[in-house]
Parts: structure tokens; C-alpha cells; sequence
């Protein structure tokens, strides 16, 4: 169920993780292995899945926290204020947010993804983790630097924030509209290097880990493993909207501090 995710130099502490989907029945689009509750799944079968995650990570279900992603900008602190509100009031403070970040040890906070790229960072020295959601909205938007700005609030140091990216889309599965190459042109990202043409179609493919890792870098952070799986040429292995359509499961890329 669960597959870890290496920095490029092991975090002392902390884990990074996603999860894989199982044993794949090919007519549902939510086997096997699904805790996002907001794509259609059955709400007990997501139940089921989060508390089997729990059990493997040995934590309560009130610590495993994950937001209602919108493609927005907004980064979530998970501290102790968070952890004592009622449940209603949690679930409205992570509508629309798109990144979490926390210094709690044992809570587990993570993104849902389909194509899109989970980015987990960590600064082990400071003890500040933080999970992101980056689609290309979210990429264009800057939100891997927000959530990197919301850790050095925390107390992280930007050169000792480590990155490690999950499963998402591949360049070459990638293709776009050039609607979408003029916004990564608009908010400045080297188009030369992000975007390739595909010879035969003309269309353009964005290398969406590549992307993130230039906004990381603006951001201060070096240290960048975006060595990771295709979520759609790995398609029975992680849920890929673009294999599946948007009504399926989703990845569930996390972290957690012991
Ligand atoms: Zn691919």
C-alpha cells in the first residue's frame, strides 16, 4: 500500500511516502486503494482505506490530514489550534487549500493527486514538513514556493528544505494546449526548458516536475529528487486522470515526523 519516497540525503525522522493502488479491478475506477473523499469513491470504502493507512502508520484518524485541493495557492499550518478544533471547523480550514505544513510529530499530512505533482518538503534540522499539490495551475501560481514560505515561518531554513517529488505525469504524456504554454511564458518560467514539440502533432508537452523544480529553486531549495514514476504510464500502479477521467481515485502523497 504504501512506497517511500527517498530525499536526496536521508531525512533524520521523517518519512515521505505514497501509496500504491493494489490489486486494480479494471471497471473501477477507484480500486483499490483510495482515501481522497472528494472524487466520487464511496465515502465507506475511503473510510476503510484511511484506516487501514492509519493502522500501517500506527497513528489515529483525527492525525491523518489531508485537504479539499482547488488548484489554489493556499498553504495550511497544521499546529495545536488546528488539532483542538471541532471537526466542522477543520474541514473548513483546509477547503481550498493546497498545501499543508506542520512541525506536529506523528500527524501525517498529505495531497491527492492524479497526473498531477505531490511535492514533499522537509527540514529535518528545524523539524518542519510540508506536502503540496501541483498541478499546472498550482505550478504557474508558485505553490510549492508558498508552502516553502509558510516553513520558513515555522522556523525551516530554505537551504536546508529538501524536496522529493511522487508520481505524476510524464513530459512526454503531458500534452498541452498552447493556452497553457502562454501562462507558464506569462509567469516567467524558461519555456525553452520546461517545454518540448511533439514532432508529429505540433503539440506541446510541459515537463511539470521540471517546472516545479525551477520554482523551487527560486524559492532557495537545491536539493530536489524529481526522479519519480508516471502516473499514467504507471496506470495500474497510481490513478492518473488522464488514463481514468477525473471521476477515480487519487494518490495519496504524504509525510509524517516520528
Ligand atoms: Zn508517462
Amino acid at each position: 500500500m504504501i512506497k517511500h519516497l527517498d530525499f536526496n540525503t536521508p531525512a533524520k525522522g521523517i518519512t515521505a511516502f505514497t501509496t500504491e493502488r493494489g490489486e486494480v479491478n479494471a471497471r473501477n475506477k477507484y480500486s483499490a486503494f483510495n482515501v481522497c473523499n472528494y472524487t466520487g469513491d464511496d465515502a465507506l470504502h475511503v473510510l476503510d482505506c484511511r484506516m487501514m493507512l492509519c493502522m500501517e502508520l500506527g497513528i489515529d484518524m483525527d492525525s491523518l490530514i489531508m485537504p479539499h485541493q482547488t488548484h489554489s495557492v493556499r498553504v495550511a499550518v497544521i499546529d495545536d489550534a488546528y488539532m483542538r478544533l471541532d471537526i466542522d471547523k477543520q474541514e473548513a480550514a483546509l477547503e481550498g487549500v493546497d498545501a499543508l505544513v506542520t512541525k506536529l510529530g506523528d500527524v501525517c499530512i498529505g495531497v491527492n493527486t492524479a497526473d498531477c505533482v505531490p511535492i514533499i518538503l522537509a527540514d529535518d534540522k528545524a523539524g518542519v514538513i510540508a506536502a503540496v499539490h501541483a498541478g499546472w495551475r498550482g505550478t504557474v501560481a508558485g505553490i510549492a514556493e508558498a508552502a516553502v514560505k509558510a516553513m520558513v515561518k515555522l522556523g525551516a531554513k530554505a537551504q536546508d528544505i529538501q524536496a522529493v517529488m511522487g508520481p505524476s505525469i510524464c513530459q512526454e504524456c503531458f500534452e498541452v494546449g498552447d493556452e497553457v504554454v502562454k501562462e507558464f511564458e506569462k509567469a516567467g518560467f524558461d519555456t525553452q526548458a520546461i517545454v518540448k514539440r511533439n514532432e508529429a502533432s505540433g503539440k506541446a508537452h510541459i515537463d511539470l516536475r521540471k517546472a516545479n523544480e525551477a520554482v523551487l529553486a527560486k524559492a532557495g531549495i537545491k536539493s530536489v529528487n524529481t526522479r519519480c514514476e508516471c502516473s499514467k504510464c504507471s496506470g495500474k500502479r497510481y490513478f492518473s486522470a488522464r488514463a481514468l477521467g477525473v471521476d477515480s481515485g487519487r494518490t495519496f502523497t504524504a509525510v509524517i515526523k516520528k
